[in-house]
Formats: structure tokens, C-alpha cells, sequence
């Protein structure tokens, strides 16, 4: 089972001169989606997890199978706005200008033991922001993990002071 099979390549999308690593495949097979799980699961060797949190929207599919795996807490991040209850926000830099993610406010308890989890490390923005909000809420991080990095784009460098797990690397 080699679960790269699953990962599609779409040539220029969503804009021009970016290939696109669609993880639609692997959702969609019950035995590549399993193996990937035991993957994400087995790099944390037993560490105790309280909160799984997972950034839109991509990192809500296996953010939520590992949540229930560990027998974690799950919380989405999401994009402004979309919360409904009391938020925090960090901002990270797009490639033209800024967006930000935000967090529910009750979301972590001080000392919380958190696994980071989104589908793809690029450029790193998502994943630093999600470091800063779980951080701001006095919580300790475990792993950030992805289903792959894209290593040519050093995401890497700005999370570089978080155990990191990526299950492929391009
Ligand atoms: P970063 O902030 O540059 O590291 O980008 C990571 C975010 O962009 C993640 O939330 C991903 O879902 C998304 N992303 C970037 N490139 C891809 C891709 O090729 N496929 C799917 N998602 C991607």
C-alpha cells in the first residue's frame, strides 16, 4: 500500500503555474485513508494528546480521524469570521498581502498537550499561525504533522522549533 498513489497531481489550479496535490484520491479509498492514519499515529509513539486541532478546511478530514483515534479533543481553526463563539486571530502572510485564522477562545487549557494537524506544509504561514494561536492559549505542542511537505518551499524553517512529521515529501 503505497498511499502517494493516492495523491493526484492537478496542473494549474486553483491559478496558473501551481500544481495542485489533490488529497480528494486518498479520502476516497477506506484502505489507503486507514494506512495513512496508522502512518500519522505511529510518528507520535505513544505521546499523550489532549487537543487535535485542524486548519480549514483541509486539515478538518484527518484532524478529526486523529482526534478520534487519540481520544482528543478536536478544534477547527478556520478563517475569519466563521467561528461563532468568542475567537483569538493570528494573521500570516499570502503571497499578495495577509489572511488570518482564528481560534475559539475555550478552545485549549493551559498545559494542554496539542498535535498540529493540515493536509499540506508549503510555505509554513498556516501552520506558524496555528503554532501562535494554540501557543496564545497556553497550550503545549506535541507534533505538527502533514499529510505531505512540500520540501522545495522550506515550510519547515518557520516551525523549526516543533517536533515535525510530514507522511510524504515532495
Ligand atoms: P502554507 O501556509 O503556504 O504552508 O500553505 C499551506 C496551506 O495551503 C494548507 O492549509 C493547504 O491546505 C494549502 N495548500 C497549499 N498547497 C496545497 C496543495 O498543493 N494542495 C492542497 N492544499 C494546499
Amino acid at each position: 500500500m503505497q498511499i502517494e498513489n493516492y495523491i493526484r497531481d492537478i496542473q494549474d489550479f486553483p491559478k496558473e503555474g501551481i500544481l495542485f496535490k489533490d488529497i480528494t484520491p486518498l479520502l476516497n479509498d477506506p484502505i489507503a485513508r486507514k494506512e495513512c492514519l496508522k502512518i500519522l499515529v505511529e510518528s507520535l509513539k505513544g505521546q499523550k494528546i489532549d487537543k487535535v486541532v485542524g486548519a480549514e478546511s483541509r486539515g478538518f478530514f484527518f484532524g478529526m480521524l486523529l482526534a478520534h483515534e487519540l481520544n482528543a479533543g478536536f478544534i477547527p481553526v478556520r478563517k475569519p469570521k466563521k467561528l461563532p463563539f468568542d475567537t483569538i486571530s493570528a494573521s500570516y502572510q499570502l503571497e499578495y498581502g495577509f489572511d488570518s485564522l482564528e481560534m475559539h477562545t475555550d478552545a485549549i487549557k493551559i498545559g494542554d498537550r496539542v498535535l498540529i494537524h493540515d493536509d499540506v506544509l508549503a510555505t509554513g504561514g498556516t501552520a506558524k499561525a496555528v503554532c501562535e494561536l494554540v501557543e496564545r492559549l497556553g497550550g503545549e505542542i506535541v507534533q505538527c504533522n502533514f499529510l505531505m511537505e512540500l520540501s522545495f518551499l522550506n515550510g519547515r524553517e518557520k516551525i523549526n522549533s516543533y517536533p515535525i512529521f510530514s507522511a510524504l515529501t515532495y
